[in-house]
């Protein structure tokens, strides 16, 4: 029988490694890897989810109006020029897809999201990995490694794993030194939880002035939503044109729609958890610092602990499951030493601090 052959490339996508979620022989666990919001979404949020239940026989809007309405006001920005997805990651799809095709290179970082070079296979381009300097993207490297095969760029600002911040004077430098048919892609999943002074606008400015970058964004993090999937870009009106071509055209749900909106307009409970985020994460980072486990300074909701080596980090994962938390091991992308570790409400780093010092002292002993 003739063998039925999946398109160039497919085949050559690894499955996705979801991070853990339990811990065997552990009930009550304290989930600090998948960088979730630690307050869940906001009550409004929840009530508006619940109200929709009764209205999911009907279809959704396609058009997504008012959702992009409400992230226009929110953000001040040109609905016409936002497109929503099944999470940002169905936007980076879109614009793969659109954009990318065999033979194309699509450039990523060391340390970047799983996802680029999945979705580059996806259309089958070739993802190429390009290094960073001390976890941190490095512009030159970037340019250094443009051929004339390549396409697409993808920057995670601020980083995932690393929590890291490229400023935004090297984005701009990046963006103006690519070539004018180049996309730059600016991730903007954590851009909410960027400390003030860093001055960030997650890539607006650059979107608002060049004709090839798209900045996308998530209700997955700081809205605490990442099981509802709702995701957005912010494109030139050329490129949103392009990508609303392949948008299935009822890609999100009603109660989607409505519940991201509610999200959205609740700013006092946005306000809550980034003040909690920052007050925590400093006092985690410092705790860790102090038992000897160093991090960058992290502009998101998470922290990127560094151990001695990747024995020390395996071996202090192994103690915090013990006590049913979960961190998430980053050796695939790129970090062997490190685990990632989520900010949690007060009770939860106080947790983890708790089992990071004793972990240390269990060391010592
Ligand atoms: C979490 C995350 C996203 C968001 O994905 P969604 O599809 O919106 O849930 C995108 N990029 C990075 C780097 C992330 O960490």
């Amino acid at each position: 029988m003739t063998q039925i052959t999946p398109q160039p490339g497919i085949m050559d996508i690894a499955l996705y490694q979801a991070g853990k979620s339990h811990v065997a022989g552990q009930t009550r666990v304290l989930k600090l890897s998948a960088n979730e919001n630690p307050f869940g979404p906001s009550p409004k949020a929840i009530a508006v989810a619940q109200s929709a239940a009764p209205d999911l026989h009907r279809y959704p809007s396609t058009d997504h109006s008012e959702l992009r309405a409400a992230i226009g006001e929110i953000h001040n920005l040109d609905p016409d020029r936002i497109i929503c997805g099944v999470g940002s990651d169905e936007v980076l799809q879109f614009v793969v897809q659109c954009y990318t095709g065999p033979g194309d290179e699509v450039i990523y970082t060391e340390h970047g999201f799983s996802m680029y070079p999945i979705l580059a296979r996806q259309a089958g381009a070739t993802p190429v990995c390009v290094p960073e300097t001390n976890r941190v993207v490095d512009v030159d490297l970037i340019l250094n490694a443009v051929t004339e095969r390549t396409r697409l760029v993808f920057l995670t600002n601020p980083g995932n794993p690393t929590g890291t911040l490229l400023p935004a004077d090297e984005v701009a430098r990046l963006a103006e030194q690519l070539p004018d048919h180049i996309l730059l892609v600016i991730d903007g999943a954590y851009a909410e939880f960027v400390r003030p002074e860093a001055r960030f606008d997650a890539g607006v400015n650059l979107v608002d002035t060049r004709a090839n970058v798209i900045m996308t964004r998530t209700f997955s993090k700081v809205y605490g939503l990442g099981g509802l999937r709702v995701g957005w870009g912010y494109a030139p009106r050329a490129i949103i044109d392009v990508l609303n071509r392949v948008r299935q055209p009822f890609n999100l749900s009603n109660l989607s729609l409505a519940t991201a909106e509610a999200a959205l307009r609740d700013r006092d409970y946005l306000d809550m958890c980034r003040r909690e985020n920052a007050k925590w994460r400093d006092w985690l980072a410092g705790e860790l610092a102090a038992l000897g486990v160093p991090s960058d300074q992290s502009h998101t909701n998470f922290i990127l602990a560094r151990f001695a080596d990747q024995n020390e980090a395996e071996a202090c994962d192994a103690l915090l499951q013990t006590r049913g938390i979960i961190v998430r091991k980053v050796a695939g992308y790129g970090l062997p030493e490190g685990l990632r570790i989520t900010i949690g409400d007060e009770e939860g780093c106080r947790a983890l601090a708790a089992a990071i010092r004793a972990f240390k002292e269990g060391a010592r002993a």
